[in-house]
């Protein structure tokens, strides 16, 4: 998108989308023709700032040469004089701004409702005029009439930042440059997937806090919360009326429950009509919650937002989006809850951790929600950053599977059945279907082959990411259709399985770290029915990811057992 470079009676420099004349603004006598990107006008107002700030920001003091000024800036920059022309207004000139009238018809409400605390690109906004069924110079003028009232920006998608550039939308400062047919450009390539951002490009960021839903809010949960939630639920509201501390991480055994914790600290937050956002790395999760929500504020509207490539616009004050949506946000949210922060694609992206910190308003608070810290998480912890809160106990009152480790003398690459380890499996089928997770993709067929050779009349499967089969097949999974299945880290989180037992085969592998053991382990016994199971790390050697894995669980168990939230303990 292009802005013309306007001025004013009394020398003031602006800017609109339009050629025509502001109808608001009759002091704008002229315009230069050539149109401008958002990155280059600022950097032209940056210059006239610098060189005489009195002559173009003091009103009534008006200098003829300002045209020849800014024409010299822009040659500057590269530019032919024979492109730049200052057109005058004259009287009967169309007008081409938006009036009062327009901004409070019915179009006008609906983008005024459904932009706030919004940042969005030239496509978000021509993708909410096809929904509002208006002209994408409509939105143009709803847009610029809030940037003219003080309610927005205009920004440069990607601008230069001293001598480097940086992304606008995601804080990224490594984007490709290119030479433009000015001046040199720049394209950031980490949040692509949801749109261009170019320095050619520009964001519309809309200031104002996110408003709208009942004024009464109705919370009506349909759990009891078990004695440890009900313990980590009331730090968590300690946490969010406290304005000693920003951020904290809810430290919760894997399947105890963790997200209904915060529910009671949203609802707080919703009654003092501030904003919330639910937001995960991943789509699963949001689809996972978003009914959990809906059945407990039965009466609040919530907008979900997930995928990456399309926008659907909603209002209200409740967001649920996947980590690639909140980029879409600006400072628009009170209290943030982020699930799962461990998991790809937010762990170790930049990009989205910058949009989530850039989506909480000032002296907001995030509270991450995770059964497997960071290392960077816990490192805030223990300096005293982040305050931490324990989740240590399932609902159930038992204790967490600690995985006993059987060593293979034999490298697990896909070579046969053999070994001890593979008669332990008989034994497991009888607790329940045995998930057997493997390194890597190419492990799977041959194992699915083997396994079915030694265990023959078994139901035995497979699965991995791109696997065209893989939604029909979880289905029959959770439908306890299979004696083994054989998976990549795909079922590592986000899915609970009846009876199942879990044999982590390679799980000295370099793709097994800490966490990802943690979250195997952790698909075993979470319901209340079937609460034990068993866990087994086959491999060769024991690794230091392997021993922490095991700790991690012991000491859950161990804290959980001393704040008597867990009955009897497992050996
Ligand atoms: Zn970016």
């Amino acid at each position: 998108m292009h802005f013309f470079l306007t001025l004013n009676k009394d020398g003031r420099v602006g800017f609109s989308p339009f050629r025509e004349r502001d109808a608001q603004d009759s002091s704008v006598v002229s315009y230069l023709c050539a149109p401008l990107s958002c990155a280059t006008i600022q950097a032209v107002q940056e210059q006239l700032r610098r060189r005489d700030p009195f002559t173009f920001w003091h009103k009534g003091s008006i200098r003829k040469d300002s045209k020849l000024e800014i024409i010299k800036i822009l040659k500057g920059f590269g530019w032919n004089a024979s492109d730049l022309t200052w057109k005058e207004y004259g009287p009967a000139l169309t007008i081409g701004q938006v009036s009062p009238e327009e901004q409070d018809n019915e179009a006008g409400k609906a983008f005024n409702q459904l932009t706030l605390g919004r940042q969005l690109s030239m496509g978000d906004l021509r993708g909410l005029a096809r929904e509002l069924k208006i002209k994408e110079d409509d939105i143009k003028k709803f847009a610029h009439f809030n940037v003219e009232q003080g309610r927005a920006k205009w920004v440069p998608a990607v601008r230069k930042v001293g001598n480097s550039w940086q992304c606008q939308r995601c804080g990224e400062r490594n984007v490709e440059e290119w030479p433009g047919q000015y001046e040199m450009a720049a394209t950031c390539r980490s949040c692509e997937s949801i749109g261009s951002s170019t320095s050619l490009d520009v964001l519309y960021r809309d200031e104002r806090s996110l408003s709208g839903g009942p004024s009464e809010v109705i919370f009506q949960p349909h759990w009891v919360l078990s004695e440890a939630q009900r313990i980590a639920s009331e730090q968590v509201l300690q946490f969010i009326k406290d304005p000693r501390v920003e951020t904290a991480l809810l430290w919760a055994a894997c399947g105890a429950g963790k997200t209904e914790v915060s529910f009671p600290s949203a609802a707080w937050t919703l009654k003092q009509g501030k904003s919330v956002l639910f937001a995960a790395p991943r789509q699963d999760v949001i689809n996972d919650v978003t009914p959990r929500l809906q059945r407990d504020f039965p009466n609040y509207p919530f907008q979900v937002l997930t995928g990456t490539s399309s926008i659907k616009f909603q209002g209200g004050r409740m967001v649920l989006a996947t980590t690639h949506q909140v980029l879409r946000f600006w400072r628009a949210f009170d209290v943030i809850f982020m699930d799962e922060m461990d998991a790809f694609p937010y762990q170790g992206s930049r990009a989205l951790e910058w949009g989530l910190n850039h989506a909480l308003r000032q002296g907001g608070k995030i509270l991450y929600l995770t059964a497997t810290p960071s290392s960077e998480s816990l490192k805030a912890v223990r300096q005293g950053m982040m305050r931490l809160i324990r989740l240590p106990a399932r609902h159930h009152h038992t204790s967490l599977p600690v995985p006993i480790w059987a060593q293979s003398r034999h490298s697990l690459e896909p070579n046969g059945c053999t070994g001890g380890w593979a008669s332990q499996i008989n034994s497991l089928r009888v607790q329940g279907p045995v998930l057997v997770f493997v390194p890597k993709i190419s492990w799977i067929d041959p194992w699915i082959k083997c396994f079915r050779r030694y265990f023959p009349g078994w139901r035995v499967d497979g699965s991995y990411s791109a696997d065209p089969d893989r939604p029909s097949k979880i289905k029959r999974l959770r439908q306890g259709e299979f004696d083994l299945f054989v998976s990549t880290t795909i079922l590592e989180r986000g899915i609970t399985l009846p009876r199942i037992q879990v044999v982590v085969l390679g799980a000295d592998h370099s793709v097994f770290d800490e966490r990802a053991l943690v979250q195997m382990a952790g698909r075993v016994g979470r319901t209340r029915e079937n609460p034990g199971g068993r866990v087994v790390f086959v491999s060769q050697r024991r690794t230091k990811a392997m021993r922490t894995a095991v700790q991690w669980i012991e000491e859950q168990n161990k804290r959980a057992l001393e704040l008597g939230l867990i009955d009897i303990r497992d050996s």
